[in-house]
C-alpha cells in the first residue's frame, strides 16, 4: 500500500537505513536528497562518485511503499545494482535486452504486481509502449535519472537517447523528476534541470573532496615500470589502470601478468561476453588489477579498489574525477597515481579533433572538449595542492592547509638539483639546431646519439652534441616536455612539432630566470588516513574473513563487495564481535545480512580468536569514524 504523506520523521529514514543496509547514519545531503523522493518535489542531485546517491532514491520508495523508476545508462550498471539490493533483502528488478522472455515475463509480473520498489530501465526502454502500459497502474510517484549528465551535450558523456527523458514530465505529470550526477560545472546543471523540465527543483550539491585519496600526479618517464612500483605497494589489492588506447590496456596487462600480477585487460573492443567475464572477474576478487580503457569502470561497483592509475592524462578533469572516484568508495585509504606527458595533450587534440570532423560536431561542442582538455592539462602541470585544486575546479573552496593526502602536501614532488643548468642545455641545444627539430632530434644531439640524422646534418658538430651523454633518455624528453608545460618553450601545430625559443626561453638562457623542473618520484610515504583506517585491524583475521566472503560469494554467483564491504570486515577485523548483538553494531550489517550470513562468520571469528589466544568484542574506543 502506498504511503503518501508530507513529513517523515529522521528516525523512519534511519530505521529504513539500518534495516537495509546496516549503516548508522546518513551522508551529507542524503537525508534532504531522500526527503525530496519522499515529499516527491523535483531534485537534482550532484554528488561525487562514491558519494552515496544510489540511498537517495532507494530509501523514499521503501518508505513510502511504492514503486519508483530508475533510469540508468548501462545494463551491467543495472545488473549490479539490483544484485546488491536483493542481497540487502530489498525488493528490486530490472528490464535490458539481452533478457530471456521467460525473465521478462516474470520480471513484468513482479512489476505489474507492485513487488517491486525500485524497477531499473534503459532510457530507450522507458517511454516505449509496451513498458507504459505496463507501469500504467502502478501511478509511478517518482523518476530518479542516474548518471543525469548524460542529457547534456556540454557534460563529458553525452548520449542521444537520454534526450526522450524530456517526455517524462508531460507524460506522468503527477510524478516527480530527480536527477542524479557527480558533474559538476554550472553549465551542465543548468542543462540537465531545462532538459528534465524540472520544477522549482531542490537542487543538492555535495562535498566533491574526497579526503580518504591519496592524490599523486608525476611526470611519466615509463609507464610499465612506474605503474608496477604503485602497485607493489597494494599487492593482493584491488587496482584499475586506465589506457587511453585498446592496444594500450593490452600491452599494459601483458606487461603486469609478465611480473606476475594477476591482470586482465578490457575494452569496448571486446566481445561482450567477454568483456562480461573479465568484470566478472575483477568482482569477484578473480583478480586484482584490470588495464581499461574508460569503458571500464561505469558498471564497476566493487567499493574496495585500493588503487586507480591513469597511465596517460584523461581528457578531462570530470573524466578524472569520476574514475578516481571509483577507488575507496568504502571511505577507506586509497591511491590515485597519475602518469603524465605532454605528449597525451597532444593526442587528445588530435583525437578531439578527428572524432569533431567524423561526428561534424557543432564548433562550441569542440571549443568545450579543447577547454575540458585545457583545465587537465593545466591541473597536472600545476604544483599545487591536488584537493585544493579539485575542490576548487568543482566551484568548492577548499579550506584546510595541508591535506595530507597528496604529492606536493606529503612533500613528495622533488624538484631536479640542477633544474636551471639543465634546461639552459636543453634550450641552447634547440638554439644550436636552428630551432628546425623536433624534441626527439634535440634529445638525441644532447645525448651524443649517432643517427641518421644526425650525420646527415652534420650535428655531431654543435657544441651542445654529446652535452648530457649518459642521461637517460626518457628523463631527458620528458624534461622538454616539461619545459613545454611551463611555456618554457614552445613548438610548431604541426604534425611533426618542430621546438621554438620564446622570450622566456631566453630568460632562462640569460640566467634571468631560474626554472623547476620535477622528477619523478621514488620517495612514496604514508598518508595518515592509511595509518588509521587500520588501527587496531588484526590483518589475519581480516585476511581469513576475506576468504569466507570470496567463498560465500562464489557458491552464489555475486560479486563479493555486495555481501560485506572491505570496511565491514576491518571492522569485524576490530570489533571481532562475539555475539549477534555485537555484529549488528558492526556498521555494514543490517538485520538481513545477520539473519543469512552472521553465523558463518560469528563462528569465524570466534575460532581465529580462540586459536590466537585474543579476546572476542574488543573495546573499539580508538576506533576511526567517518
Ligand atoms: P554513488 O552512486 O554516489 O557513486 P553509491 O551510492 O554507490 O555512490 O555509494 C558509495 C558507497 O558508499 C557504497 O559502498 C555505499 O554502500 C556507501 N554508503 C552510502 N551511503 C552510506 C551511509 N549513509 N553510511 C555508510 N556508507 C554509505
Ligand atoms: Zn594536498
Amino acid at each position: 500500500m502506498k504511503i503518501d504523506r508530507l513529513s517523515w520523521p529522521t528516525a523512519d529514514i534511519l530505521a529504513v537505513v539500518q534495516r537495509y543496509w546496516g549503516f548508522s547514519g546518513l551522508r551529507p545531503l542524503q537525508e534532504q536528497a531522500i526527503r525530496a523522493g519522499l515529499e516527491r518535489r523535483d531534485s537534482l542531485v550532484v554528488m561525487p562518485t562514491g558519494g552515496g546517491k544510489s540511498l537517495c532514491y532507494q530509501v523514499p520508495a521503501e518508505l513510502a511503499q511504492r514503486t519508483d523508476i530508475v533510469v540508468s545508462p548501462l545494463i551491467s550498471l543495472m545488473k549490479d545494482q539490483v544484485d546488491g539490493l536483493r542481497e540487502c533483502g530489498y525488493p528490486a528488478g530490472a528490464l535490458y535486452s539481452g533478457m530471456s522472455v521467460a525473465a521478462v515475463r516474470e520480471t513484468e509480473a513482479e512489476i505489474a504486481a507492485g513487488r517491486y520498489r525500485l524497477v531499473f530501465v534503459a532510457p530507450e526502454r522507458l517511454l516505449t509502449p509496451r513498458f507504459l502500459q505496463l507501469i500504467e497502474r502502478l501511478q509511478i510517484s517518482a523518476f530518479a535519472i542516474d548518471e543525469a549528465h548524460c542529457i547534456s551535450h556540454w557534460g563529458h558523456d553525452f548520449r542521444p537517447e537520454y534526450r526522450q527523458l524530456a517526455g517524462i514530465k508531460s507524460r506522468f505529470p503527477q510524478a516527480s523528476v530527480h536527477a542524479y550526477t557527480a558533474t559538476a560545472t554550472e553549465r551542465v546543471r543548468a542543462d540537465i534541470a531545462e532538459q528534465l523540465r524540472l520544477q522549482n527543483p531542490a537542487v543538492l550539491v555535495g562535498i566533491f573532496d574526497r579526503p580518504n585519496l591519496v592524490y599523486r600526479i608525476v611526470p611519466r618517464v615509463d609507464a610499465q615500470s612506474q605503474v608496477l612500483e604503485a602497485l607493489r605497494r597494494h599487492r593482493g589489492e584491488a587496482a584499475i589502470v586506465y589506457c587511453i588506447s585498446r592496444k594500450d590496456t593490452e600491452a599494459m596487462a601483458a606487461a603486469l601478468q609478465a611480473n606476475r600480477l594477476s591482470a586482465a585487460f578490457y575494452h569496448a573492443g571486446m566481445e561482450a561476453d567477454e568483456r562480461r567475464r573479465t568484470q566478472d572477474a575483477f568482482a569477484s576478487e578473480e583478480i586484482d588489477v584490470v588495464a581499461a580503457t574508460v569503458a571500464f569502470g561505469m558498471g564497476i561497483d566493487r567499493s574496495d579498489v585500493r588503487c586507480v592509475i591513469h597511465a596517460a592524462m584523461p581528457k578531462s578533469i570530470e573524466h578524472y574525477q569520476q574514475e578516481t572516484g571509483r577507488a575507496g568508495r568504502d571511505g577507506l585509504e586509497a591511491e590515485c597515481l597519475l602518469l603524465y606527458s605532454a605528449a597525451d595533450f597532444l593526442r587528445w587534440e588530435s583525437l578531439i579533433e578527428k572524432s569533431a570532423a567524423e561526428a561534424d560536431a557543432p564548433d562550441e561542442v569542440i571549443a568545450t572538449a579543447r577547454g575540458l582538455l585545457e583545465q587537465m592539462r593545466r591541473l597536472c602541470a600545476g604544483v599545487h595542492c591536488r584537493h585544493r585544486r579539485l575542490s576548487e575546479y568543482f566551484g568548492q573552496e577548499y579550506s584546510n592547509p595541508n591535506c595530507e593526502a597528496c604529492d606536493v602536501c606529503l612533500n613528495e614532488v622533488e624538484g631536479l638539483a640542477d633544474a636551471t643548468i639543465t634546461a639552459q642545455k636543453i634550450l641552447s641545444c634547440v638554439a644550436r639546431v636552428g630551432e628546425r627539430f623536433g624534441a626527439e632530434h634535440v634529445v638525441d644531439v644532447l645525448l651524443g646519439a649517432k643517427t641518421e640524422r644526425v650525420r646527415r646534418w652534420r650535428h655531431e658538430q654543435l657544441t651542445t652534441y654529446g652535452l648530457m651523454k649518459g642521461a637517460n633518455r626518457k628523463a631527458l624528453s620528458n624534461m622538454v616536455y616539461q619545459l613545454l608545460d611551463d611555456g618554457l618553450l614552445d613548438r610548431t601545430a604541426d604534425e611533426r612539432p618542430v621546438l621554438l625559443l620564446n622570450d622566456a626561453s631566453w630568460e632562462v638562457l640569460r640566467g634571468n630566470r631560474a626554472v623547476r623542473l620535477l622528477q619523478p618520484k621514488t620517495k612514496i610515504s604514508k598518508s595518515r588516513f592509511d595509518e588509521e583506517s587500520w588501527e587496531g585491524v588484526d590483518r589475519g583475521l581480516f585476511e581469513r574473513l576475506r576468504m569466507l566472503r570470496r567463498e560465500v560469494a562464489e557458491a552464489r554467483r555475486v560479486p563479493a563487495y555486495v555481501l560485506f564491504s572491505d570496511a565491514t570486515l576491518r571492522d569485524m577485523a576490530r570489533v571481532r564481535p562475539g555475539s549477534a548483538a555485537a555484529l549488528l553494531g558492526v556498521r555494514g550489517v543490517g538485520e538481513r545480512k545477520l539473519a543469512d550470513l552472521g553465523q558463518r562468520f560469528l563462528e569465524l571469528i570466534a575460532s581465529y580468536c580462540r586459536a590466537n589466544s585474543l579476546p572476542l568484542n574488543a573495546a573499539t574506543g580508538g576506533r576511526p569514524r567517518r
